[in-house]
């Protein structure tokens, strides 16, 4: 069996996150090391390790952890951020439970590192 992560842990309460959005499919809250003014990340209830994991079932799910995203974003009165997926070490990926990083509040440079 393969350890939780931290993500998982939070999904199931046992460690605190600064929540900012929950529905029966997702949870949004602050990033614990914000890359600018606004970083919040959005993740799935259902385990899924990278989007190179996510599977065709999981269509409708991706499509609604995506359009949250856009709407938290706006929410935190955002009108031009970027929306991030790390997926796999080399990518950046640290921790294997899918997650979308949405950053704005300030200038973003491109290509990124
Ligand atoms: P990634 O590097 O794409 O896997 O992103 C993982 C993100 O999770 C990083 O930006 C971390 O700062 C963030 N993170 C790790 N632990 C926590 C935590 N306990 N609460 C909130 N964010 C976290």
């Amino acid at each position: 069996m393969t350890e939780d992560t931290i993500f998982t842990k939070i999904l199931n309460k046992e460690i605190p996150c600064d929540e900012i959005y929950s529905d029966g499919l997702c949870l949004a809250f602050k990033d614990i090391q914000p890359q600018a003014p606004i970083h919040i990340l959005i993740i799935p209830r259902k385990k899924i390790i990278s989007l190179k994991n996510a599977q065709i079932e999981d269509k409708e799910l991706l499509g609604h952890l995506l359009l949250i995203s856009a709407k938290i974003a706006q929410q935190e009165g955002l009108q031009d951020w970027r929306t991030i997926i790390n997926t796999g070490e080399k990518a950046g990926q640290t921790v294997f439970h899918l997650h979308i990083h949405v950053i704005g509040g300030r200038e973003l440079a491109w290509p990124p590192g």
